[in-house]
């Protein structure tokens, strides 16, 4: 696998929270970001493999949407293991975040949370995938520890998964027309400028819907426009509680880097994050640490 790294100049965590605080406001009634101890993450709601998001953090970026468009390569696969092997000195690595799930075991394209823990003693997936069913419904279905795979795309958040200082944030009343995620993301790439600033974690939408987009089975014919692609994806509405994983970078170094990816799950199922379409009752509150690095992988 072809890979890029890049170490980033990491800003001071307090700062980064100083910005998106003021930053929020703008977007959201109430909104708070401070610095606090990461939550318990294993713990209901959040439910990851692992306690917390620090340690070593890596925003990684494998494959790519050109895998998908404008026709599919459908030998496209990643193994968790060969991926994590990129970077070694993570030690016990929890890996979470959004890309497609291995079509070949499910039997269909399909989302994907990516949601484990490689260790010493082994290793744990709790990821999900989701795929659109016969009635057009969307079917959730959790991977065994054998499926530690992924196909065409994912956007990682890897670190040790320890506890640690992260960022809170909680925004709720939505006042303007930006979601959530591309919020943060434009408020330090504001702030930052050409310094990437590599972002990953998880939020919730507490209260409130969200519109997702879940990819049917393989397009047969090309899809060459953005257009094409958003007539062939599937959209609905879920609603909270929503447990997103997340992955936003404020500025690409040239990396040909997704700026964004938040695939979540809920009672209505598990879908790609596009905005919430609830902006007087939605709530959010989410916990985010600050990547050391950026590892794009196989850049299609
Ligand atoms: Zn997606």
């Amino acid at each position: 696998m072809e890979v890029e790294s890049l170490v980033l100049d990491v800003p001071d965590l307090q700062h980064v929270a100083t910005v998106l605080d003021a930053g929020l406001k703008q977007h959201f009634k109430n909104s708070s970001v401070r610095v606090v101890d990461c939550p318990d993450l294993t713990a209901e709601p959040f439910c990851l493999a692992a306690p917390g998001l620090c340690g070593n953090p890596r925003i990684v970026d494998v494959g790519g949407v050109k895998n998908l468009t404008p026709l599919p390569n459908k030998t496209v696969f990643y193994d968790f293991g060969s991926i994590a092997q990129l970077m070694p000195e993570v030690n016990s690595p929890l890996m979470i975040g959004a890309g497609a799930g291995p079509h070949d075991y499910v039997g269909v394209n399909c989302e994907m949370v990516s949601n484990l823990k490689l260790g010493d003693d082994g290793l744990s997936n709790q990821s999900r995938v989701s795929y659109v069913g016969e009635q057009g419904n969307v079917v959730v279905k959790e991977l065994p520890d054998s499926q530690a795979r992924c196909a065409l795309m994912m956007n990682l958040l890897v670190s040790e998964g320890k506890p640690g200082k992260v960022l809170e944030v909680v925004a709720e009343t939505r006042i303007s027309e930006m979601n959530f995620v591309t919020a943060l993301r434009q408020i330090l790439a504001a702030e930052f400028g050409s310094q990437p600033v590599a972002v990953g974690g998880v939020f919730l939408l507490e209260s409130g819907t969200a519109w997702c987009h879940v990819m049917p089975g393989f397009s047969d014919t090309p899809l060459c426009s953005d257009a094409e692609v958003d007539e062939w994806l599937r959209y609905y509405e879920m609603h909270a509680p929503l447990l997103f994983c997340s992955v936003f970078v404020s500025h690409d170094p040239g990396l040909d880097l997704r700026m964004e990816h938040s695939h979540g799950f809920g009672p209505d199922g598990l879908g790609h994050y596009h905005y919430d379409t609830t902006p007087e009752s939605v709530k959010y509150r989410g916990y985010f640490t600050v990547g050391e690095q950026i590892v794009r992988a196989d850049k299609p």
